[in-house]
């Protein structure tokens, strides 16, 4: 489905994960730049999903529960996470083929 969400993005630094920031993402796997963001947790971990605008990236990390409704790009450097900022863009979410079967 195509779903209007927020974007931002983050790297795995502490001031953007916290104080106990790993470097792992949920998956317990180093996130890639270029491949990694993290979703809403409707959305199932290995899920790739398209963003408008920005490209194909794979849901292997989550974010805060409040900040739960977002997609959050990873990048290795700080500040190009600083630079992208706070956006708005469609994102295509494959629907997951379980629902599909039930229905
Ligand atoms: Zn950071």
């Amino acid at each position: 489905m195509f779903t209007n969400l927020v974007i931002t993005a983050y790297c795995a630094c502490k001031l953007c994960c916290g104080p106990n920031a790993c470097g792992l993402a949920a998956n317990g796997k180093p996130p890639v730049e270029g491949v990694t963001c993290a979703g809403p947790r409707r959305v199932p971990l290995g899920t790739k999903i398209h963003i408008e605008g920005i490209g194909t990236r794979i849901v292997t990390d989550r974010l805060a529960k409040r900040f739960d409704n977002r997609i959050d790009i990873y990048f290795n450097d700080h500040a190009a996470a600083k630079k992208f900022g706070v956006r708005r863009a469609v994102v295509w979410i494959p629907t997951k083929p379980e629902t599909k079967a039930k229905q």
